[in-house]
């Protein structure tokens, strides 16, 4: 069995509580995920973005718990959000080096059941932030941004949230390559990304029973339709994962689970998750307040 865990938005910040977001309580709340999932021995933490609120002193302050927790054997693999990028822009470029990232921010890692041969998953990690007003560090690249997001309108012909952003098209065809590889080499995907495209259930589906489509309500990844046109054409994926959203939110759609988790920063007591692949299932093991999903596929 392969065995990892996964936390969301820490949102730290050392800020004065905002709403349901206690900004401050993030830091106890993180050290213990961390402490748990230190004891479970995993083969890596992924950790889907919105490390912190904003400001350089909060992306330090996160920075240096990442370190701590390293020290105690927990081996992380980052996802960028959108607040990861609520920074000077002098100071972006940094940001992918303190993740342990290149721009533009995807990657893709495989990962060998140890029990099983047969069992192989490779992880694509998107970076959804790739094109956006906040992650851009030149008048050109916010002007890009900008033209960008008008030309994703929301079925109701208003805006996209400046808070989020698009992949590039060379981003999907990077994707759209990794999946053929994966195919070729009889490997199951999960794609990981911060922002979340579907669920049946959870925070905004409303009765809904056709499920909902976060892009459509400006939640998400402007051109989210994009990214499920590529994972549609390849039944190798079995999976997506992501944060953004806080409340949390499952779904099933052709055969994919989408498990939207919950973020830290506004969930009491806490939330993290640990997540088993199989050969014919996923299955997230919620702690806290995080809900658990089993989910088996074709
Ligand atoms: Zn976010």
């Amino acid at each position: 069995m392969i065995r990892f865990a996964v936390i969301a938005d820490v949102q730290y910040g050392n800020l004065d509580t905002l709403g349901e977001r206690t900004y401050r309580e993030s830091l106890p709340k993180f050290l213990a995920a961390a402490g748990e999932i230190a004891a479970e021995n995993v083969l890596f933490t992924l950790q889907l973005g919105d490390a912190s609120q904003s400001d350089w002193e909060n992306h330090l302050g996160i920075k240096e718990l990442f370190e701590v927790a390293e020290k105690a054997g927990i081996k992380w693999k980052h996802v960028l959000g959108n607040h990861d990028f609520l920074v000077a822009d002098e100071k972006k470029p940094q940001l992918y080096t303190d993740f342990g990232l290149e721009k533009p921010g995807y990657y893709d890692f495989v990962v060998d059941d140890p029990d099983d041969d047969s069992n192989v998953w490779r992880f694509v990690v998107l970076n959804g932030n790739e094109i956006s007003l906040y992650a851009a560090e030149t008048p050109e690249e916010k002007k890009k941004a900008e033209e960008e997001r008008n030309r994703w309108k929301l079925p109701n012909g208003g805006l996209s949230a400046d808070w989020n952003g698009a992949v590039s098209p060379r981003q999907l065809q990077w994707l759209e390559s990794r999946l053929e590889l994966a195919t070729k080499q009889n490997e199951k995907a999960l794609v990981c990304s911060h922002f979340p495209l579907f669920a049946n259930s959870g925070a905004g589906t409303g009765s809904q029973d056709d499920g909902v489509y976060f892009f459509d309500h400006g939640s998400s990844t402007w051109n989210g339709k994009q990214i499920l046109d590529v994972i549609d054409k390849y039944p190798c994926v079995k999976g997506y994962l992501a944060g953004h959203l806080h409340e949390g939110s499952y779904g099933v759609r052709k055969n994919v689970a989408h498990v939207t988790f919950k973020g830290i920063v506004q969930t009491v007591p806490n939330c993290y998750a640990f997540v088993n692949l199989t050969s014919d299932s996923i299955i997230v093991e919620g702690r806290a307040a995080q809900a658990s999903y089993e989910f088996r596929f074709k």
